[in-house]
């Protein structure tokens, strides 16, 4: 029994419609689709209808930028009421970062928009695309979630909590800060209490803009002073991935802290993550942290650091002034932190 579900894939490139070349896998046009064809359970009368939208040029993730998020949201909101639910089909590398930026941007959100992708090619031998991908699409067309989610190597994650864990296993994406939404086995096991009611009144597509956002990954020995001139005038946000619970070199002599002021003074917004995969930022637990926050940095919690990135990015596309930015850095939006 067909269940009449209709499912819109967008696909955007990726290992799983890649093809070998002689500069290693490369995305190639019009390969993708008769591939999926080729799949037998795809054909099954209880299977969902499905269309494909092939995005030109198909992309490695790795080279996905501000641009491709919106044109991915683009193409949920024009066809958002043809379809009962999205699977976009995504690179690993950079899925993470998407998935995040999707679940802002698509504000009022009450369809499923299922990211997935694979470590091997469908066109190869054992490729993990075929679970991915037809879960991905029964997902999608369950009724179940009303998200954007990540589904990879039998997890359900919520999209803006997942981050990429490894480069080769076939489970490659965890979300460690939050509980899965679904496992799949025999059955697929839904964890209703963990996913988020569908959203309130109309779809509202926020685009983004190409704001100036950076990343600073705190070591030891860093020197701060080579990175004043970004941090103090160019970036309008940076996230610093300090270690533990927030916590940053404050011997006499690395002089971070007065750049933070003074990037605070001219505008720009840090927001503070941990280089540890799990837990949360209490800054002013150690004396490490405390100047962090006498100099007005935000606490990132437990938000990955592809969630904070792309709310930095959502927060200045709608336009708010620095202090709401800041404010709105430490509330939970759409799940994205605890
Ligand atoms: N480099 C690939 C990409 O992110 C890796 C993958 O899809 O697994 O597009």
């Amino acid at each position: 029994m067909n269940t009449n579900k209709r499912i819109c894939i967008i696909y955007t490139g990726g290992t799983i419609g890649m093809v070998p070349s002689e500069h290693g896998y490369v995305p190639k046009a019009g390969v993708f689709e008769p591939l999926l064809r080729s799949i037998n359970d795809i054909h099954r009368p209880e299977f969902p209808d499905w269309e494909l939208v092939e995005f030109s040029p198909l992309l490695d993730s790795s080279n996905i930028a501000v641009g491709d998020w919106n044109k991915i949201g683009r193409v949920i909101d024009q066809h958002y009421d043809e379809f009962d639910g999205f699977v976009v089909l995504h690179g690993t590398d950079t899925m993470a970062y998407t998935a995040s930026a999707l679940s802002f941007m698509l504000e009022n959100l009450n369809e499923p928009v299922v990211f997935t992708g694979s470590q091997i090619p469908l066109c190869m031998l054992r490729s993990d695309g075929l679970d991915n991908i037809v879960n991905a699409i029964l997902i999608a067309a369950s009724g179940r979630v009303h998200e954007v989610c990540l589904y990879f190597g039998g997890r359900l994650l919520r999209g803006n909590r997942s981050t990429k864990m490894s480069a080769d296993l076939l489970e490659a994406f965890d979300s460690p800060n939050a509980p899965h939404l679904a496992e799949t086995g025999i059955d697929i096991q839904y964890h209703d209490t963990v996913i988020r009611p569908k959203g309130v009144g109309k779809l509202h597509l926020q685009e983004f803009i190409d704001v100036p956002i950076g990343v600073l990954k705190v070591f030891p020995g860093i020197q701060f002073d080579l990175f004043e001139s970004i941090m103090t005038e160019k970036l309008k946000g940076v996230v610093f991935e300090a270690f533990g619970a927030g916590n940053i070199p404050s011997r006499p002599g690395s002089n971070l802290l007065p750049l933070v002021e003074r990037a605070y003074r001219s505008g720009t917004v840090i927001v503070v993550c941990s280089q540890c995969q799990q837990g949360s930022v209490s800054l002013g637990t150690y004396e490490t942290s405390s100047g962090l926050a006498r100099a007005d940095a935000v606490s990132g919690g437990d938000m990955t650091i592809e969630a904070a990135v792309t709310k930095l990015y959502y927060l200045f596309s709608c336009g708010y002034d620095k202090e709401t930015i800041r404010e709105k850095m430490e509330q939970n939006l759409c799940g994205e932190r605890s």
